[in-house]
């Protein structure tokens, strides 16, 4: 496989043609954006314990039956994955009050909800990825209600995977946002990343929070003590 031109750069990664057009190469990037996708800065050391924190949940996915992007890590930041065409809608499962959701209806974080809740966001960084419902999604063409419907069921099936997996490393995944695409042969994949930009993770043991939203509490300076600390529970797991 020989690594070619870069072909699309994203807020967190850029990707690279190969010489096999059914394979791309990621690279994790070190930058920081907040939730409206604004650039807020670098934190060492934050793209490597990425990639290797994603690929490690994509083989438990895949060892679960889950399709995913992933093939191969090639270096501390760089990954060999499937090429796929993304569907334009962000798919966020929420197990536990948070974020825009404890702000929306003004419950404290922490709440427990009585059932999970799958919620759709268009991918779209100008609007501030709106909020839409399957009605939105069917009606502007980002895909079709089968389609939907599998996306939905696997996306609940990813939830409840990871779920139980951290919580054997004691950190409750408090929600979770998922990007799916169809790879070359049409088979429709987890793509993009599972990490603690894209997840909620909370210490089961001392209530810490682990993911990117600690440094609304401390300084982003203290970030890259975090992702290691996450990565380090996270790893020492056996994939399964
Ligand atoms: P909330 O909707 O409460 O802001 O976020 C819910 C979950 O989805 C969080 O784990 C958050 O990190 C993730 N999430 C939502 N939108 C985005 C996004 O545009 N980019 C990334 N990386 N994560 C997101």
């Amino acid at each position: 496989m020989k690594k070619l031109g870069l072909i699309h750069e994203g807020k967190s990664m850029k990707v690279y043609a190969t010489d096999d057009p059914e394979r791309v190469v990621v690279e994790y990037k070190d930058d920081l954006t907040d939730s409206t996708g604004w650039r807020i800065g670098k934190v060492a050391g934050k793209g490597a314990l990425n990639n290797r924190i994603t690929n490690h949940l994509m083989q438990v996915l895949e060892r679960n039956g889950i399709a995913t992007q992933y093939i191969e890590e090639l270096t501390d930041r760089e990954t060999l994955v499937r090429s796929s065409e993304m569907i334009p809608i962000e798919i966020i499962v929420r197990n536990v009050a948070a974020g825009r959701l404890a702000q929306r209806f003004e419950i404290a974080p922490g709440t427990p909800l009585r059932n999970t809740i799958l919620e759709y966001t268009y991918k779209n960084d100008e609007l501030g990825d709106p909020d839409v419902n399957d009605a939105h999604i069917i009606a502007m063409g980002w895909t079709d209600r089968d389609t939907l419907k599998t996306i939905e069921k696997t996306a609940l099936r990813i939830n409840d995977i990871l779920r139980r997996y951290m919580r054997m490393a004691d950190i409750e995944l408090v929600d979770i946002k998922m990007e799916f695409g169809h790879d070359a042969k049409g088979r429709l994949i987890l793509s993009d990343e599972i990490s603690p930009d894209t997840c909620r993770f909370w210490d089961m043991r001392n209530h810490e929070i682990l993911d990117k939203y600690r440094m609304e509490d401390t300084s982003m300076h203290d970030l890259p003590a975090i992702y290691e600390r996450i990565a380090e529970r996270v790893l020492q797991m056996d994939i399964g």
